[in-house]
């Protein structure tokens, strides 16, 4: 058994989740209309329903079914450009430095095909104070993730996007949720954000399922083209086994999210104290508003990468901060966007655990850490 201490990558299946795919008999196309079509859609139905009731869609809202949040992300920040794109247009789109690749990438899309991106560090002395300098009459867009997946940082998101409304309610507002929830309290009606992205597998569903939450009243754009499927925001048959398993997933986190969060919270606290009082060079780069289990560490002099492997060899998966390109390490743009330097950030480790770490489990990574940093 591995010990996976790399959750905000993937979770890994509930219990729960791999009853309900074994459950699961041959699942036909939800648009079919005979009875094989019929019992997939309403599956999909039902669980449509389970997420959007757990996450506090609103009577307004809708609930797109995607291929994951990478997806769910490219769609939203491209939805107000459509338009834009290689006409001359003055539009820009405001962006966090810290948010997933799947927003940054994006983002440098939009960027080649003529819209201006402006970024905010939220690290920054006046971050607040700058973000609302970049907005203007131009500006289409404002994007900024609710919890961040490498350092667990939270962002007030909720906040910062009443104030963009109050200053032009047309500006339109998106968040990428994925690390968020089911691990802090959330509701999708009251965040003041038109599009919402979340994924299945950060939550202990299958990989390759993903929401993005819409505007009823907004026209539907696509990105991807074809049939009508999901009220015509989203073409192609959906991925009814891994929709179905995403519901079976929030159905625990909806039983049982108080106690998680609580163990995930106590789990944190007990590793942090460990970490601060047994290895005092150990830099805790996490601060305190950040999700409940994750912990971004730094250890000076040491390359993340190499303790990976070395926690692998002990059974304990683990990540790096650091992206691979052309079997080179890139220093992590969050820790960057922190003030570290590249040196830094490259002897950073992220510890993110789920809920049903046990004291067994917690004493062996203990046993890790001193084995290799004594
Ligand atoms: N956004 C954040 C904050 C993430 O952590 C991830 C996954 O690592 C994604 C988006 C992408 O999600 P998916 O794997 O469903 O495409």
């Amino acid at each position: 058994m591995i010990i996976n201490l790399d959750a905000n990558a993937s979770y890994g299946l509930l219990p729960e989740v791999k009853e309900r795919i074994a459950l699961c008999e041959s699942l036909y196309n939800p648009s079919s209309i005979h009875q094989n079509g019929q019992k997939a859609r309403a599956l999909l139905e039902d669980s449509r329903s389970t997420i959007a009731d757990f996450i506090g869609l609103s009577s307004e809202q809708r609930l797109i079914f995607t291929s994951g949040a990478s997806e769910s992300n490219t769609q939203a920040l491209f939805y107000p450009f459509w338009k834009e794109i290689n006409n001359n247009s003055v539009a820009n789109l405001i962006v966090s430095t810290i948010e997933h690749p799947s927003i940054l990438e994006a983002a440098v899309k939009l960027s080649d095909l003529g819209i201006e991106v402006r970024y905010f560090n939220p690290f920054a002395t006046d971050a607040i104070p700058e973000f609302f300098s970049l907005i203007d009459s131009n500006t289409k867009m404002v994007s900024i993730m609710m919890a961040n997946n490498e350092t667990g940082l939270i962002l007030p998101v909720e906040d910062i996007f009443s104030r963009v409304k109050k200053y032009s309610n047309s500006i339109i507002t998106h968040t990428d949720a994925v690390q968020a929830v089911g691990k802090i309290a959330f509701r999708a009606d009251s965040l003041n954000a038109d599009f919402i992205s979340i994924s299945a597998h950060k939550l202990g569903a299958l990989s390759g399922t993903g929401a993005l939450i819409v505007p009823k009243d907004f026209e539907n754009r696509t990105l991807i083209s074809g049939g009508p499927q999901e009220s015509r925001w989203r073409a192609g048959t959906e991925n009814v086994i891994g929709i179905s398993s995403f519901a079976a997933a929030i159905s625990c986190w909806k039983q049982n999210s108080l106690s998680w969060i609580g163990r995930m919270q106590n789990i944190k606290t007990e590793l942090l104290h460990f970490i601060a009082s047994s290895f005092p060079t150990i830099n805790i780069n996490t601060t305190l508003q950040s999700l409940p289990n994750t912990i971004n560490i730094e250890i000076p002099g040491r390359l993340a990468d190499d303790l990976v492997v070395a926690f692998d060899l002990l059974g304990i998966a683990i990540s790096s901060g650091s992206a691979c390109a052309s079997g080179k390490p890139l220093p992590s743009h969050v820790l960057l966007a922190m003030g570290k330097t590249p040196e830094q950030a490259r002897s950073a480790l992220r510890i993110s655990f789920r809920a049903d770490l046990s004291d067994t489990e917690i004493g062996m990574i203990k046993d890790a850490f001193l084995k290799l940093f004594n």
